[in-house]
């Protein structure tokens, strides 16, 4: 057999999606013309507008980032004691939570969608529980209908982390569209990005005015502050990138999707390597990441140690998620952290590994990577 060569450039997980400059500076004169930087400018407003056609939903509100989005989901629909949410997250979903003194209490996900266990949320609902913070891990859909019933059963608000599912449709509709309110993220690293935002959506007109009361301070007028906001907004620079981001979202899904296919057929005959879960025909998907999980009883080697032989090659794997949020220092002594109540999250935490995927990535870039890890296997 050949010996493979390591990569000549560092491979990451991930590299952000650049527009072309010449169409920044263009935005930039537009800006520099209006003399206008940021609080709700035009380009800010048309952001807005574009994204709620992008995304068919009703009404959107930006942000500087994702994790103040949410925070301010939260205080926007008054929620306090304890809100269930997943272990198996970025650290961002159970932050805001304790930030607005709020107990986030884990539930364990279930074992193909690596989503919240929508059959073991009822039994974690205490008199305190006021809302269920759901995440669309790696852009899968959670169930939403069964977590609309259990909201509905127990009077709960929903809240759904969209923050990998930029564009993700179940039917057609927007996935924007459950719950509540939903957050999307739209930090360089994300599918879309404004090189840091975020947005909130939701379908009602009151509540959109509540939110972006709260991301301005609360400052309603020059002469009434009316609640204890913060300053979430977002600037006409960041604005006007991601209205030029909006016009390379669909050719870079189209090349991760045919990379996810490359992956898809290299891996799929590997025992012990289980691919990303394969969603029903009414789901569009965006092929943000593509996670493999690695069963080392079966695979022969763990994780953590195909992860350290694909750095051998400068390849940048990532372990998302791991460690889970359960395991945190602020969070491992809450009793819902208890692995025994955790026991497919803490499984999956161990097992997950983040193979790169970008546009820019070649399909002999992805059969290389595939090819060290089948080698490495034998
Ligand atoms: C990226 C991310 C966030 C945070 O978004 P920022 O825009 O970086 O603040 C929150 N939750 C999840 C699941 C994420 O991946």
């Amino acid at each position: 057999m050949s010996k493979i060569e390591p990569f000549a450039e560092n491979i990451f997980v991930t590299r952000p999606v650049f527009p072309k400059i010449e169409e920044v500076t263009e935005k930039l004169r537009d800006i520099w013309t209006a003399k206008w930087l940021t609080n709700n400018g035009p380009q800010h407003y048309m952001l807005e507008r574009d994204l709620e056609q992008y995304l068919k939903v009703p009404c959107l509100s930006l942000f500087n980032n994702g994790t103040i989005a949410l925070m301010v989901a939260v205080q926007s629909l008054r929620l306090q004691g304890e809100v269930i949410t997943t272990p198996f997250t970025f650290a961002a979903t159970p932050h805001v939570l304790s930030w607005n003194n709020i107990k986030p209490i884990f539930c364990d996900v279930d074992e193909e969608t690596m989503n919240i266990d929508a059959d073991k949320i009822e039994s974690m609902i205490t008199p305190k529980t006021t809302a269920i913070l759901a995440v669309h891990v790696f852009g899968t859909p959670c169930n939403v209908e069964k977590i609309q019933q259990v909201a509905d059963a127990y009077g709960l608000k929903v809240i759904y982390d969209a923050a990998h599912a930029f564009g993700v449709e179940i039917d057609g509709k927007g996935i924007g569209n459950f719950g509540d309110i939903s957050m999307f993220s739209f930090h360089a690293t994300k599918i879309y990005h404004t090189v840091e935002g975020g947005a909130l959506v939701h379908g009602d007109k009151n509540l959109k005015h509540r939110i972006d009361l709260l991301k301005n301070f609360g400052i309603k007028n020059e002469d009434e502050v009316v609640m204890t906001g913060i300053n979430g907004k977002l600037d006409e620079v960041r604005a006007a990138i991601g209205r030029i981001m909006l016009n390379y979202v669909d050719g870079e899904r189209a090349k991760r999707r045919a990379l996810h296919q490359i992956y898809d057929e290299e891996l799929g005959d590997v025992d012990g390597i289980k691919l990303m879960p394969k969603c029903a025909e009414n789901v569009n998907l965006n092929y943000q990441y593509y996670v493999i999980r690695i069963d080392e009883n079966i695979f022969g080697k763990s994780r953590d140690e195909v992860y350290t032989e694909l750095k051998k090659f400068n390849v940048y794997a990532r372990k998302y998620f791991h460690p889970l949020c359960s395991e945190f220092t602020c969070y491992r002594q809450l009793n819902s952290s208890h692995v025994e109540n955790l026991p497919v999250a803490n499984v999956i935490g161990k097992q997950v590994l983040s193979l790169p995927m970008y546009g820019d990535l070649t399909a002999e870039d992805v059969r290389k990577i595939c090819t060290i890890i089948k080698e490495f296997k034998n």
